[in-house]
């Protein structure tokens, strides 16, 4: 696949699914201008194609202000991937409103953020892909992960609605739904499962080894695949959709 002229945006694009997605979209030649809260992260990781450039995807005016700036120096945004996001799990019954804010706050306001500024360039070009990273727990709902799971089914209900909007457009909307991907989200929730209850770290990752349907985890790079695809002039009739990549149907 060919990408070479288009700018894409990825955030959370310094660690996991993220920096995945923008070292295949950069392997394509596209520009990719990846973001997290951590710059020297996000330096660390750039290689050839790829432009760092620290936002938090929670602060509204920072978004505005890097992605007019990634925009003024790399033209408009072609290519946009709102994928930074935290899983913590909590039982929606303990969940307290800070917890639930902040979870909000990243995985639903910052996709919001993200898409809208970026859609700012994209509809002065001809062509565009805004491809949301959700999660199965945005399809069905996740046991002890409430304030999680519902901000992924906002993220697909966004990506659903707007997709509408620009029915018969050049432009194509679709959500992304892994399900546990080898990244440090997992490291994170062996963890605290671990903590929880009572199990060894081996056994609580085999509880997330067990959930994905073909009982493996899966690797970062098998998303980047499908968000690379979505990418391909001839995935452009693919649109409003929520793609499963969860080793079966959930
Ligand atoms: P990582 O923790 O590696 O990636 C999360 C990324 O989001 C980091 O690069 C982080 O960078 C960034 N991020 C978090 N909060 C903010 C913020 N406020 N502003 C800007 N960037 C932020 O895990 P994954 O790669 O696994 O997660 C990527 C996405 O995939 C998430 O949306 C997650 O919910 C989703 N997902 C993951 C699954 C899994 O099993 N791993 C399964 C299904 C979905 P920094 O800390 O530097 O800001």
């Amino acid at each position: 696949m060919e990408l070479t002229g288009k700018h894409a945006l990825v955030t959370g694009g310094g660690t996991g699914i993220g920096l995945a997605i923008a070292r295949a979209l950069a392997g394509a030649g596209a520009q990719v201008t990846i973001t997290g809260r951590r710059q020297n992260v996000l330096e660390e990781v750039a290689e050839a194609n790829m432009y760092p450039a620290a936002m938090d995807v929670t602060d509204e005016a920072q978004v505005v202000q890097v992605i007019d700036d990634a925009v003024a120096a790399r033209g408009p945004i072609q290519i946009c991937v709102a994928n930074a996001g935290i899983a913590v799990g909590k039982k929606l019954h303990k969940t307290d409103t800070e917890f639930w804010r902040q979870i909000m706050a990243t995985n639903l306001d910052g996709a919001f953020f993200t898409i809208r500024e970026s859609m700012r360039s994209m509809l002065t070009t001809d062509w565009g892909r805004v491809i949301a990273v959700s999660s199965i727990a945005g399809v069905r709902g996740l046991p002890g992960g409430g304030a999680y799971s519902a901000s992924k089914h906002g993220v697909i209900g966004m990506i659903r609605s707007i997709s509408e909007d620009f029915m018969g457009q050049p432009y194509t909307f679709n959500s992304l739904c892994p399900g546990y991907v080898d990244t440090d989200i997992i490291s994170r929730n062996v963890e605290s499962i671990s903590q929880r209850s009572g199990m060894n770290e081996d056994q609580a990752r085999e509880v997330m080894v067990n959930a994905n349907r073909h009982k493996r985890l899966i690797a970062a790079e098998e998303v980047a695949a499908a968000a690379l695809w979505l990418c391909d002039p001839n995935s452009g009739s693919v649109n409003g959709q929520e793609i499963q990549i969860a080793g079966g149907k959930v």
